[in-house]
């Protein structure tokens, strides 16, 4: 008998999902993004449940290829770009796009000698400060980018630091907006902005790509109701109650002891733990649904178990369905609770727990 822990991932709801974000961006293509796994659910489930999709983005090279070995034959994009010279070749073979966001990779291109074409997503860094050029950097690279023979296209590209909360004063989005727009005044060529966040709150920044990733999968960014926007959960994780502890006053449970009872209680516990990726620092009282009702987490997650509240679930014990996040219970309840985002949930989903498709 194999351990009653199983996520279920739903095609159908990466369907719909992606005809959201395509609802929300009608004019814009849509690049599904399915880095880490596909954020957890399966490099191969999320390319079917994408094949709508006008390309699939990702960061890692060695998955862009799997991606072609597995018959897609749609634009595929890597959004760090390439990490060194000799990963050319490879990209080149397989027409993988990327993008370009320092100098050094602008070299390696240059020096790169090839008949293939690339389609380059020049990056422009709008305030987020991770990867790109500085605006008033943006028009040298792309001249410069433009220069190298084996480029046939630039796309432009920038990432919001906080899609989800326009107003933050650190950094406005229309800030954001403003400075790719300056950066980017009178240069050819597409233009790709948004994220789940942006595609949802802001369709007015859409232009001629998006890349949604979390909402693909049901998850929101910032916290907002999946169920607010139409999305659908696509990992339901799920296992059930593998012991049951009647306990008085006074009593402790779990590892260090940390919860003690005040009341006498009726404790299940759950074939779930850290090692399925069920986060740790979970706190007593993060949601959890027994039998379809709502109750909390007591004590320390361990390594394969958690301890649930049955004292008022008369009817639950050994055996009852334990859904830890998905189609009943948002994931973004459970990742606020536990002072984590969704994103982080799904892609840690450890490979020990069995997966079900679902329609
Ligand atoms: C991950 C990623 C996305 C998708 O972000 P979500 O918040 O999951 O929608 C889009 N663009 C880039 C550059 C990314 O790295």
């Amino acid at each position: 008998m194999p351990r009653p822990i199983v996520a279920s991932i739903s095609i159908s709801a990466l369907q719909h999902n992606l005809a959201v974000a395509r609802a929300h961006a009608p004019n814009a293509r849509v690049w599904g993004v399915l880095k880490a796994n596909g954020y957890g659910h399966g490099l191969e489930r999320a390319m079917r449940g994408f094949a709508a999709a006008d390309g699939l983005a990702l960061v890692e090279p060695d998955y862009a290829v799997r991606l072609r070995e597995l018959g897609w034959t749609k634009p595929i994009l890597l959004l760090e770009g390439f990490f060194d010279a000799d990963d050319l070749p490879v990209l080149a073979r397989h027409d993988i796009q990327f993008a370009v966001h320092c100098d050094e990779q602008i070299v390696m291109l240059e020096r790169f000698v090839t008949d293939a074409g690339f389609h380059v997503h020049l990056k422009m860094n709008s305030g987020m400060n991770r990867l790109g050029f500085k605006p008033e950097a943006f028009h040298a690279a792309h001249a410069r980018v433009s220069k190298i023979a084996s480029v046939r296209s630039i796309t432009m590209m920038t990432h919001f630091a906080n899609a989800d909360d326009a107003l933050n004063p650190s950094l406005p989005l229309s800030e954001q907006v403003r400075r790719f727009q300056a950066g980017t005044e009178g240069l050819p060529g597409p233009r790709s902005l948004c994220n789940s966040a942006a595609d949802l709150m802001h369709g007015e920044l859409a232009h001629d790509w998006v890349r949604p990733g979390i909402m693909l999968y049901g998850g929101t960014p910032g916290g907002g109701s999946a169920a607010d926007f139409g999305l659908r959960a696509a990992m339901t994780l799920e296992s059930r109650i593998i012991g049951v502890q009647d306990i008085v006053p006074g009593e402790a449970i779990g590892y260090g002891s940390r919860f003690v009872a005040d009341k006498p209680m009726r404790v299940g516990v759950v074939a779930c733990g850290y090692a399925d990726g069920y986060p740790r620092h979970a706190p007593t009282g993060t949601p959890v649904l027994v039998d379809g009702v709502k109750t909390g987490t007591v004590g320390r997650v361990s390594m394969d178990m958690l301890c649930v509240d049955l004292t008022e679930l008369a009817g639950a014990g050994v055996g009852s369905r334990v859904e830890l996040w998905g189609q009943q219970l948002p994931i973004d309840e459970v990742a606020f609770a536990a002072g984590t985002i969704g994103y982080e949930l799904m892609c840690a989903l450890a490979p020990r727990v069995a997966v079900r498709e679902v329609d």
